[in-house]
């Protein structure tokens, strides 16, 4: 049997490959940071990693994790439920609630899990979601697994929201959903005027903050703080695998009945491992660090307006951002792929992303800022930008 299969599937990738879309995998031979060492021997500037606050390798984080390997050991073997829940786990939990201005928090194994397993507990199909054209794969995937009736809107558009929520007047409880920044523009969604609508068509709201937590907003709240919004988003989804830390971990935090419900009813929570101790306790000291000072979330948006300022002034086309996440418009695909090609041989390591991750005609880098990059490197990767960008055209 396997001989077709095996066929089949090497035809398929053969289609991957000449359609440009194999990923390949850098390695990387050092701690995750704004410099890294990679397996070839290089030593590069990373504008690619969702460190935003510079916190992956924070000695800090690395403390904590060795003290709770010590006191608590390596890991839980257990769902929550069973044998899976250590005191640490429920103060991660409480710590998370308090940072969002939330009532509870339920941990999953990552975001992808929290996000799979929030609407097929809640909603049945006499309810509805309407959910943004451009939400992240694991809101698809969690709608998906939900038998509610599905509406979509064009991305952060809030004329086609109104349409949807109009329609699904018909159903009986309505949730809106939406990404907090999306991950290719960097655009925030426009949370005042969702809660506007969710209001007037009396709907619900569910934001995922995965990219927006430890980064949007002044002391990093998401962008409920950035619309003065704490408190009024129903459902929040997050990860730890960003701005916190960047290790593992997702959640779900919001309305008290809403969380106890996942609590009964969410599959990837009662039936998947609980999150190592070394985690929960890094994860403690990490909401411990953002209580205390806004120094990370102050240099990040420091380093974000400097160099988008800056990569404005010398001419490139930048997409408007409220988030760490600077695109580099160059609209041709075989063009994105060179210029992240040259840049690497500045020693800048970044990612060209065209058509399908984003539209047609629409390629583009992405440069991800982080509190962990000096000014020093910032300089040189604008520098680096300026001589590749005159070197293949797209510079005067
Ligand atoms: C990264 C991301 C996730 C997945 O988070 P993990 O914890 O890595 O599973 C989910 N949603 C959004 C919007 C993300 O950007």
């Amino acid at each position: 049997m396997y001989k077709n299969f095996q066929e089949h599937l090497q035809k398929e990738l053969q289609d991957i490959k000449e359609a440009g879309l194999y990923k390949e995998e850098r390695i990387i031979t050092s701690p995750q940071d704004a410099e890294i060492s990679v397996s070839t021997g290089e030593k590069v500037l990373n504008f690619c990693m969702n460190n935003y606050l510079g916190l992956s390798n924070d000695q800090r984080l690395i403390d904590a994790s060795k003290e709770a390997l010590d006191q608590r050991g390596y890991g839980m073997s257990s769902v929550r439920f069973i044998c899976g829940t250590q005191d640490m786990h429920k103060e991660l939990e409480a710590k998370i609630a308090e940072f969002f201005g939330t009532e509870d928090t339920i941990l999953y194994a990552a975001c992808f899990d929290a996000n799979g397993g929030v609407f097929e507990p809640l909603l049945t199909a006499e309810d509805a979601i309407i959910s943004d054209a451009l939400n992240h794969a694991s809101i698809i995937d969690g709608v998906r697994l939900c038998k509610a009736q599905r509406y979509r809107y064009k991305n952060a558009d809030i004329a086609d929201l109104e349409e949807q929520l109009k329609l699904a007047q018909a159903q009986r409880f309505r949730l809106i959903v939406t990404d907090g920044v999306f991950s290719m523009d960097g655009n925030v969604a426009p949370l005042d005027k969702i809660l506007e609508l969710a209001e007037k068509y009396n709907a619900m709201v569910m934001v995922d903050e995965s990219h927006s937590a430890g980064v949007v907003g002044k002391t990093g709240r998401g962008v409920s703080e950035l619309y003065n919004a704490k408190g009024e988003v129903d459902i929040i989804t997050g990860t730890l695998g960003k701005a916190f830390g960047g290790a593992i971990g997702g959640f779900t935090t919001g309305r008290k009945e809403v969380i106890d419900m996942l609590r009964q009813r969410s599959r990837p929570y009662l039936f998947s491992n609980s999150i190592p101790p070394m985690v929960a306790n890094a994860g403690i000291k990490m909401f411990d660090i953002m209580k205390e000072s806004n120094e990370l979330q102050d240099r990040l948006h420091e380093n974000t307006s400097y160099f988008v300022d800056k990569m404005k002034s010398i001419g490139f086309d930048i997409k408007p951002t409220e988030s760490a996440i600077c695109a580099v418009m160059l609209y041709d695909a075989k063009l994105s792929q060179d210029f992240a090609s040259a840049l690497l041989k500045e020693g800048i390591y970044v990612i060209g992303f065209y058509f399908p991750v984003v539209p047609k005609n629409e390629a583009r880098i992405r440069v991800q800022l982080s509190a962990a990059h000096t000014r020093e490197q910032l300089d040189k990767a604008i520098a680096a930008f300026d001589k590749v960008g005159k070197e293949l055209g797209v510079l005067k």
